[in-house]
């Protein structure tokens, strides 16, 4: 049975974040005839429309509303859910970044519609979509699928393919009806600039308690520049006050999955691995030779990362 699917675009610094290519993606997969459409939040939203139309969106709707023209969650929460009702979507996906986390479970109860979370892999059996996530931090996966009611899922960013089917697109723009906004944000002030951005990283070198100061993630960093990567930490480092915790990988940090993760002086504690282990292929650096973090590794390198890691970075730097 055909059905409609709305995506939920997002921007990250200026530009479209992967994962809403892999939605809409996803979208081309199980809309089964029925029509794919975008919605882009936030001001100049008519300028990704060439990039939105490679992915085969039918329509992208944008909006000029004043509150939208920075994120907030409550503002976008009343301008989706109005969405929604207008264009009749049967499935909305979303990816499961930090504004899709806020967003989609306050629109889902909003509209008394079910959500699945965090999804890592979409099928669809005897015209039901499963979806596939992962549970107790990675441990195990369960597949869920909707009874009734519209069909909302969120996508772990960085999974899924990401195919081109060019389309034409209509811009269209629409007026949500946005009330009792209880806050506005008047200015973001970024922390840290420049760099590669973590959760869109396709190498990620991190670094734990292993690194043993801040001084020591400057080998992890180095490498990662010469591999054109991002440098992320476990929360020991973090806690430790070995880096920020923007760059915590975890449970209760990001949720990363690059084609290549370097984790440097790491453990492999189950709260760590909740935001790596769907890496494509881990290498772990350790001078321990029954840490956990093995168990997972595609490549184990048993040594001190002190001198592992500047000899690779050196290689690295012929290549
Ligand atoms: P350690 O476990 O101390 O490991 C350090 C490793 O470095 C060891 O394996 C050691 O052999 C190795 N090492 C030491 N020196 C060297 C050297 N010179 N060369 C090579 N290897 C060396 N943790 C997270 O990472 N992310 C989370 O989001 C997170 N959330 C949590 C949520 C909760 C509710 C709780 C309870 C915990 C959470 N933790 C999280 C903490 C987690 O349980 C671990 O304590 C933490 O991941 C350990 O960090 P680590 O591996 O850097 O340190």
């Amino acid at each position: 049975m055909s059905k409609n699917v709305l995506v939920v675009a997002e921007t990250k610094n200026g530009k479209l974040r992967n994962v809403s290519f892999e939605a809409l993606t996803i979208a081309q997969s199980v809309a089964d005839g029925g029509e794919v459409a975008a919605v882009l939040f936030g001001s100049g939203a008519a300028a990704y429309l060439e990039e939105i139309s490679r992915y085969g969106a039918a329509r992208l709707y944008v909006s000029d509303h004043e509150a939208l023209s920075t994120y907030t969650a409550e503002a976008y929460t009343q301008a989706l859910a109005s969405l929604i009702q207008e264009v009749q979507a049967d499935i909305i996906l979303m990816g499961n970044t930090a504004i899709g986390k806020e967003v989609a479970p306050r629109v889902a109860a909003r509209m008394g519609m079910g959500l699945i979370s965090d999804c890592t892999s979409v099928e669809t059996n005897e015209g039901n979509l499963v979806f596939t996530r992962p549970i107790y931090a990675g441990k195990a996966f369960e597949k869920k699928t909707f009874c009734k009611g519209k069909e909302f899922a969120t996508l772990r960013p960085n999974n899924f393919e990401k195919v081109i089917k060019p389309a034409q697109t209509e811009l269209v723009s629409f007026q949500p009806e946005i009330q009792d906004l209880r806050k506005i944000v008047k200015e973001i002030v970024k922390k840290t600039a420049g760099g590669v951005d973590l959760s869109e990283a396709k190498i990620i070198v991190s670094g734990g308690r292993g690194v043993k100061s801040a001084e020591g993630f400057q080998p992890l960093r180095e490498l990662a520049e010469v591999l054109g990567g991002a440098v992320g930490a476990s929360r020991g480092a973090c806690d430790a006050e070995y880096c920020d915790y923007s760059l915590q990988i975890g449970q209760t940090g990001k949720v990363v999955t690059p084609d290549l993760y370097i984790a440097c002086g790491i453990s492999g504690a189950i709260q760590h691995l909740a935001g790596m282990s769907s890496s494509k292929i881990i290498v772990a650096i350790n001078k321990d030779p029954e840490a956990p973090i093995f168990q997972v590794a595609d490549y184990g390198i048993v040594g001190d990362l002190f001198e592992v890691v500047p000899m690779l970075t050196k290689e690295f730097k012929k290549a």
